[in-house]
């Protein structure tokens, strides 16, 4: 009983590590709401169903048996993590490894500018008390998101960011412009309701308003430039809810997040974006509010930004971005195309010297 209350805790109160299906599409460590209504059934918080369907019993104690299993590989990794300290301002939390002592000062320095930087820009404040998570350990954040794709990401429901620190002074990571772009991800959050909130806009903007940053770590290989030229886009309605999983598709899906919203304030200007996100924000859905404020459809808007990337990403700047790819390529070539004269000039020479010795 303890340990079912323990675990429904743990569950409620956890900071960072469940419920993030709106950032990355899944639960990070397995944890789920069924979980907790089990347990809740057994702690006798609920009322059991009317109908009680033995297969889906026998379902839901194998899951709890996994989970509890699971429980116990999180609850040593607690353990095993280094102690955790925290600053507490008027504005925000800082929770950080005991050895981040200056860079958890350092976010209580530059928060006030960055969180007044983003009110100015989008026109509403930002009337809640984030969190920060500084991890160290590029292994403990890797074991949050499932991959190593990211360095930092926000779970607004929670109102915490998480930031992998180990990445912050790899280029073009910084500490300001990665709690910029995450601390947008909330301010947005707070203010659009998630269902009128789609994910390539969510994204989109905050890139937009963080010169272009994000918390994934791109390729090197400007994927966009890629599918502009094979016709290989990522249609915007699959990047409602959730962005793909896989290396390649997650770059291109933030790099057509962020052209798109540069689109937008390129063709339509920043009043009229942000009219679009007050437009959400009251309630509309995506369509009817690009329809309002750009007077045009989403597909339409979608149909008219690929014109766009078409008409300006042509094969010589796709030549000009990969042209130490293409240079690379051709020595390797070099390369193959001497060794292989150097072998048939051997072997000449070695039947010449046979010819020579049958004389
Ligand atoms: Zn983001």
């Amino acid at each position: 009983m303890a340990f079912l209350a323990l675990l429904r805790l743990a569950y409620k109160n956890c900071p960072c590590m469940h419920q993030t299906k709106g950032q990355f599409g899944f639960c990070e460590c397995g944890f789920s709401s069924e979980l907790i209504k089990f347990c809740d059934l057994l702690l006798g918080l609920s009322a059991p169903k009317k109908n009680i369907n033995l297969s889906s019993i026998w379902f839901s104690v194998i899951r709890l048996l996994f989970f509890i299993f699971l429980l116990f590989i999180v609850s040593f990794e607690s353990l095993y993590a280094a102690q955790r300290s925290v600053i507490q301002t008027n504005e925000l939390v800082v929770i950080f490894d005991e050895s981040l002592g200056a860079a958890a000062k350092e976010v209580t320095t530059i928060y006030p500018e960055i969180k007044s930087e983003l009110e100015t820009l989008l026109r509403w404040k930002l009337n809640l008390k984030p969190a920060v998570l500084l991890v160290k350990e590029n292994q403990t954040f890797q074991r949050m998101t499932g991959n190593n794709f990211f360095v930092a990401f926000a779970v607004p429901r929670k109102k915490l960011i998480v930031i992998d620190y180990s990445k912050m002074h790899n280029h073009p990571f910084t500490l300001r412009i990665t709690l910029k772009h995450e601390l947008c991800h909330l301010l947005l959050h707070h203010h659009i309701g998630t269902d009128n909130l789609p994910k390539w806009l969510d994204e989109g903007i905050a890139q937009w308003v963080s010169d272009g940053m994000s918390e994934l770590i791109m390729d090197k290989k400007r994927v966009l430039d890629e599918a502009v030229l094979t016709g290989n886009y990522l249609p915007l309605n699959a990047l409602t809810y959730r962005f793909p999983r896989d290396r390649r598709s997650v770059s291109l899906a933030y790099e057509e997040s962020k052209s798109l919203v540069m689109y937008m304030e390129k063709e339509f200007g920043e009043n009229e974006i942000i009219s679009l996100l007050n437009d959400l924000k009251t309630g509309d859905e995506i369509d009817s509010a690009i329809r309002k404020n750009f007077s045009i459809s989403l597909d339409e808007l979608e149909k008219t930004w690929h014109q766009h990337l078409t008409r300006t990403t042509t094969w010589f700047v796709y030549v000009a971005i990969h042209i130490y790819d293409i240079l690379f390529f051709l020595t390797a070539l070099t390369a193959i195309y001497g060794f292989v004269r150097l072998v048939i000039k051997k072997r000449a020479y070695k039947d010449d010297d046979g010819d020579d010795d049958e004389f």
